[in-house]
């Protein structure tokens, strides 16, 4: 009998464990992890997880890691907090923001507590509250107003949630993690719907046992927790029945490139790359169109970043970006350096030939070796490792990254096949999400042009960025929407506390409870709400 059941250890999981341990520290919890120590090959859970659309989303052993800290073992470690616009219902989420702005400022003080489990520093998220960096400009000419470049991302170490607390949560008296079993089913009181106990199966499904908790939290990731739900509809019991938004309005984000950014003023004067805070983070600077902006015009939520040209394309002639793309395509040093959701990020484009590359590797020794041999040194030698590359452009002219949120609609959704157990994800970028991105580049455009700061010249005619946008963004990473929160019951399935509407000791605590998917990678915001969950899970003691 413990007084808290944990499903699911990645950084949810454990966030939660160590924060209500914090506040109760008598309490027994338990942390159940379905993956084991050594990385299994293969494991039942993603075997049977079918994506049924697979040209915009990766497939299931890309987007999760199984096992201690989840799929924080190959995260980036982009620390992104949400906006308050997210919060707020607009017409282009055609009513299905089923959050509010009260919600944001509430979450909003979990942030500081946070950001300590990420190791990304204070919890400020734009450089004009940071004394020493408020005021500076992205480019020389740059006005901040409709456009602004003031929001930051804060980098990680990155923190793999398993190494860095393992320690912690193996000297702990009372959290016990048991590491290789896998929740399936609850059995639920008749009178009253609460959880009674939580029934268990091993690794290789051969053994079952089960666990009797106060209180329940299901934090086994975005799509595992959306499984057991649709898996246990006796939860619901008390309300008539499984709620109508389970599995639906399933988002994640739009992203790529489709221009570049041209500046007209002192290249010298550009900040392309990361900015230190006096902690030693990384940060660094994104373009967001500000909350008036956006309504006025429109426009789903959306960050915009200097970038690298694509890799893959050899008219760049740069030796470095040559021969790290040669790295990332060699069979198996390419898997050694970035888990394959990342080394896409690399990788995609046409295929050029290697050729060409060799050519840029030779023309630019020793240079070609010798920036990527300090980039390795940074990046994979290091404690606090150097989040990404982006090189200086004397030409001051620079691809553009966009990463855009969704509508949510009730067709992109997780849903059980006909034998029960199969979790099929439909997943598709809407024309709404592809016309929101192309208005907010040229809305971007003409606020360069206003400042005389610069342009963006598209890399294709205007009837075709549709096309190219549709035929290399890839998500499946940042699952958001699936058990989203609402006010009622009626229009979500947890409430504002993470409550699972109609059962009295059941939560969720994972991105799949967002509504929107804003600009923002998800897992920052999901870390706040834990350590808010642990704080209503440790003072709700009617159970
Ligand atoms: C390659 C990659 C890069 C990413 N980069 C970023 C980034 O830069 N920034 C960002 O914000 N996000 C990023 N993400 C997303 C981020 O990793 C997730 O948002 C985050 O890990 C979600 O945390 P979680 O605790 O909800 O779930 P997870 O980390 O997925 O952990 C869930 C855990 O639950 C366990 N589990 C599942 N089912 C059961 C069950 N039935 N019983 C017991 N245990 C179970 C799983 O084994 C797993 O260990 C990235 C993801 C990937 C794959």
């Amino acid at each position: 009998m413990y007084d808290l059941c944990i499903i699911g250890s990645g950084p949810a999981g454990v966030i939660v464990a160590l924060e209500y341990q914090k506040l109760k520290p008598g309490h027994r919890i338990l942390l159940i992890e379905y993956g084991t120590a050594t990385a299994a090959p293969r494991n039942c859970l993603d075997d049977s997880v079918k994506v049924i659309e697979t040209k915009n989303h990766h497939l299931p052993y890309d987007c999760t890691n199984k096992g201690f800290g989840g799929s924080s073992a190959s995260w980036g470690g982009r620390c992104v907090m949400y906006d308050e616009i997210d919060f707020k219902p607009r017409k282009i989420l055609n009513g299905q923001c089923t959050w509010n702005t009260s919600l944001f400022h509430e979450v909003r003080r979990f942030a500081g507590p946070a950001a300590e489990y990420f190791e990304c520093g204070e919890a400020r998220f734009d450089l004009e509250e940071i004394p020493a960096l408020a005021g500076t400009r992205i480019a020389e000419g740059f006005q901040s107003g409709d456009v602004r470049d003031s929001v930051i991302e804060r980098w990680s170490m990155p923190t793999r949630f398993g190494n860095r607390y393992r320690a912690q949560i193996e000297e702990s008296q009372t959290i016990h993690l048991l590491a290789g079993w896998e929740a399936s089913s609850f059995r639920v009181q008749s009178k009253g719907g609460a959880i009674r106990d939580v029934q268990l199966k091993d690794f290789s499904r051969t053994m079952t046992a089960k666990v009797t908790a106060r209180q329940v939290v299901l934090s086994a990731g975005a799509q595992e927790t959306t499984r057991l739900l649709l898996k246990n509809k006796q939860v619901f019991q008390r309300r008539g029945g499984p709620p109508l938004a389970l599995g639906k309005y399933y988002q994640g984000h739009v992203s790529g490139k489709i221009a570049s950014i041209c500046f007209s003023g002192n290249p010298a004067r550009t900040e392309h790359g990361f900015l230190r805070a006096s902690d030693g983070v990384y940060l660094r600077r994104r373009f967001q169109l500000s909350t008036g902006a956006l309504l006025e015009n429109n426009l789903l939520n959306t960050a915009l970043w200097l970038d690298n040209p694509l890799y893959a394309n050899p008219a760049h002639h740069n030796g470095p970006m040559s021969l790290m793309y040669l790295a990332m395509i060699t069979p198996v040093l390419g898997k050694r350096l970035a888990p394959p959701a990342i080394a896409h990020a690399f990788t995609k484009g046409h295929d050029w030939g290697i050729m060409p590359h060799i050519k840029n590797v030779l023309k630019d020794l020793p240079g070609s070796l010798t920036t990527p041999a300090a980039i390795f040194y940074s990046r994979y030698c290091l404690k606090r490792k150097l989040p990404g590359v982006f090189l200086h452009n004397p030409q001051n002219v620079y691809a553009l990254h966009f990463h855009a949120e969704q509508v949510p609609v009730a067709e992109n959704c997780m849903e059980l096949a006909e034998d029960g157990e199969t979790l099929n994800i439909h997943y598709h970028v809407s024309d709404q999400d592809i016309d929101s991105v192309i208005r907010t580049h040229e809305f971007l455009d003409q606020w360069l042009r206003k400042c005389k700061c610069g342009e963006l010249k598209f890399w294709h005619p205007r009837e075709e960025l549709s096309a190219a946008i549709r035929s290399t963004t890839i998500d499946g990473l940042h699952q958001v929407g699936t058990t989203r929160i609402a006010s009622n019951a009626a229009d979500g399935v947890v409430d504002e506390n993470l409550k699972v509407w109609g059962t009295p000791n059941l939560y969720v605590c994972s991105s799949s409870v967002f509504p929107t998917s804003g600009q923002a990678n998800p897992t920052f915001l999901l870390g706040v709400f834990a350590t808010r969950l642990a704080r209503h899970l440790a003072s709700d003691d009617s159970n």
